[in-house]
């Protein structure tokens, strides 16, 4: 784990990268901070968290760290001890965590819970969606310590790196650490409801977008060409055929819509 800070004093702030070793968009977004150092507000802690997986380009070495916390310092695995560490490193800091993913292009956001927090800071940052995951929470990073995660983009693009840049620098700003202002954009909520299995197949299809509504009845998925119909309408969220192992993705219902507060004088 990379350890990195801007600033001084001790920081309430963090940004961490690389928690899944195969997406290095936030990767190069920590590192471009640290090349630009930015005069910051307010000290701003910068991790990276597996680096061994990154070294690999893999996910994980052992097991998701994102389903590994808390952790435990005498874990028998690389990322249970990593998820004990990086626990400690982050006590007390509002975390921002990024992501990329195999589902979809536009960056969105991943919340546990929607928060006071969630609904000031997420409607400041360039994203098409906040996702409420906490029936999903258990391991997660935002099981432990408080924190905003985004999927930045598609894993490996170029863009999802520009994506990073941008979003990191947007959070960064909207908790005031880097001057200036934020653009609000009325923000879709929603919340994950059902994981969608998928069984053992060679070849995997989805038939629908993400973040739009399957009406029931409608195929959405196919396992060696068998077909999976909606029995009821709902949202697929990070739905892709090949980006887990055993799942499609997720199942959501949509909340509400954050309304863009009118502009002060
Ligand atoms: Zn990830």
């Amino acid at each position: 784990m990379k350890v990195a800070q801007l600033g001084s004093g001790t920081p309430e702030i963090a940004v961490v990268a690389g928690v899944h070793g195969d997406e290095p968009c936030g990767v190069r977004a920590v590192e471009r901070l640290l090349d630009d150092r930015p005069t910051v507000k307010r000290p701003v802690k910068l991790i990276v968290a597996n680096e061994e997986a990154l070294e690999r380009r893999v996910r994980f070495v052992d097991e998701d760290l994102n389903r590994a916390f808390p952790g435990d310092p005498d874990a028998k695995t690389h990322e249970g001890q990593l998820a004990d560490e990086l626990v400690s490193e982050l006590a007390g800091c509002l975390t921002f965590s990024m992501h990329s993913t195999q589902s979809h292009a536009e960056p969105f956001a991943i919340v546990n819970g929607v928060s006071e927090t969630a609904k000031a800071l997420v409607p400041q940052l360039p994203v098409a969606a906040m996702v409420e995951t906490s029936n999903f929470a258990e391991g997660r990073l935002f099981s432990a310590i408080d924190t905003i995660e985004v999927e930045c983009g598609l894993q490996g693009s170029e863009t999802a790196a520009e994506n990073a840049d941008r979003l990191t620098r947007a959070f960064l700003t909207a908790v005031d650490a880097l001057p200036g202002d934020t653009i609000h954009s009325d923000l879709p909520v929603y919340r994950l409801t059902d994981v969608i299995n998928k069984g053992q197949a060679s070849t995997y299809e989805v038939f629908v977008d993400n973040f739009t509504q399957v009406e029931a009845g409608a195929p959405f998925a196919a396992a060696d060409g068998d077909k999976q119909v909606a029995d009821e309408p709902f949202y697929p969220v990070l739905m892709s055929s090949n980006g887990y192992r055993d799942v499609f993705g997720y199942a959501a219902e949509k909340l509400e819509v954050l309304e863009t507060p009118p502009a002060a004088d």
